[in-house]
């Protein structure tokens, strides 16, 4: 964390930038493609680092005309449960925060729009960890095993129930089995089968049942073909849920800096960031910066070998953070 003291009383105003990367190997071919085999800024953190740092140095060239604390806060580990912020909360760097403020680079955005969404728009991300256990055996003789691998085929589909036919069709809720390992030869049957993934909610009450459901029907499933399991649910960060008193002045900073046409709405996001845990400590804004282009290639999604932005968006970023300093800590 950096601050810029001006020494006149005034609000504290902290910035926030994400600066991990994700284990994916890099397909970009960009000249500045990761030279790290298996660490990739799949996510665009690279771009908010850059952006901060472009702000901090924007920002401490106008610190005769401003009045109380910035404070330029790089976090680690966005992508990584439990998340760095609840560290950096934990270490206080919000101590007499006033407001933070911070922005996702994002492609479901076409570049050159921004929003600044009012409320809860982006889920609480939760994992799980799930293990058939069966009884490995010789492949051509099933009778004598408990095969995990047709258990796990039943449990990944028996799961998609919670979202279809037990949630409510007005609450938005994901679960993805999005890893699953069993097996070492074609003529054995495994002794057990692990499978992993993730599950999105916003409310409290669906995230509950969620949890409850999956849990009954692995047991069910697994009961049924007389196979155990373990069940470990880990819940992750809270919603993001943007201050709707700074998410008006962060917009309008925004179109002061970018003009009117740029704001826009967007719907709710199912991912998830670990900026809540500052919303907690004080009142926050995450603003979402368009980065999508086509014609520059960046058109793939986060998480993705291929991910690259269009760079203009880190200029529509830093001036919408700059014009947001401005106002909240302008001196008299
Ligand atoms: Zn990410
Ligand atoms: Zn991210």
């Amino acid at each position: 964390m950096a601050r810029l003291v001006t020494g006149r009383p005034g609000p504290v105003l902290a910035l926030r930038a994400d600066i991990d990367a994700l284990p994916i190997v890099e397909e970009t071919g960009l000249p500045f493609a990761s030279e790290q085999a298996g660490a990739m800024h799949a996510c665009g953190h690279d771009g908010h680092t850059a952006v901060l740092l472009a702000v901090a140095r924007t920002i401490a060239g106008m610190r005769d005309t401003l009045r109380g604390e910035a404070r330029f806060v790089f976090q680690h580990a966005e992508e990584l449960l439990p998340g760095g912020a609840r560290e950096l909360v934990a270490a206080g760097v919000l101590e007499g925060v006033d407001a933070v403020v911070g922005c996702h680079l994002i492609l479901e955005l076409d570049f050159p729009k921004v929003a600044v969404p009012t409320g809860a728009f982006m889920a609480a991300p939760d994992t799980f960890a799930i293990v058939i256990e069966g009884r490995g055996g010789h492949g051509a003789f099933p009778h004598k095993s408990v095969d995990p691998i047709t258990v796990a085929a039943e449990v990944i589909i028996a799961l998609q129930h919670v979202v279809a036919r037990e949630t409510d069709p007005n609450e938005p809720v994901v679960v993805t089995v999005a890893r699953i390992s069993g097996g070492t030869a074609d003529n054995i049957i495994p002794a057990s089968v692990e499978l992993g993934g993730t599950v999105r909610t916003f409310s409290t009450d669906v995230r509950g049942r969620a949890r409850a459901s999956m849990e009954r029907i692995v047991a069910g499933v697994t009961q049924a073909h007389d196979a155990g399991y373990r069940f470990d649910y880990v819940e992750g960060y809270l919603p993001v849920d943007n201050d709707a008193e700074l998410a008006a002045r962060v917009a309008a900073a925004a179109e002061r800096a970018l003009g009117e046409d740029a704001l826009t709405d967007i719907p709710r996001i199912m991912g998830g960031d670990d900026f809540s845990a500052y919303q907690r400590a004080a009142p926050g804004v995450y603003f979402m910066v368009g980065a999508r282009n086509e014609g520059v290639g960046a058109a793939f999604p986060h998480h993705n070998p291929r991910f690259t932005i269009d760079e203009r968006a880190m200029e529509n970023a830093i001036a919408v953070f700059i014009e947001t300093a401005r106002d909240l800590l302008a001196a008299e």
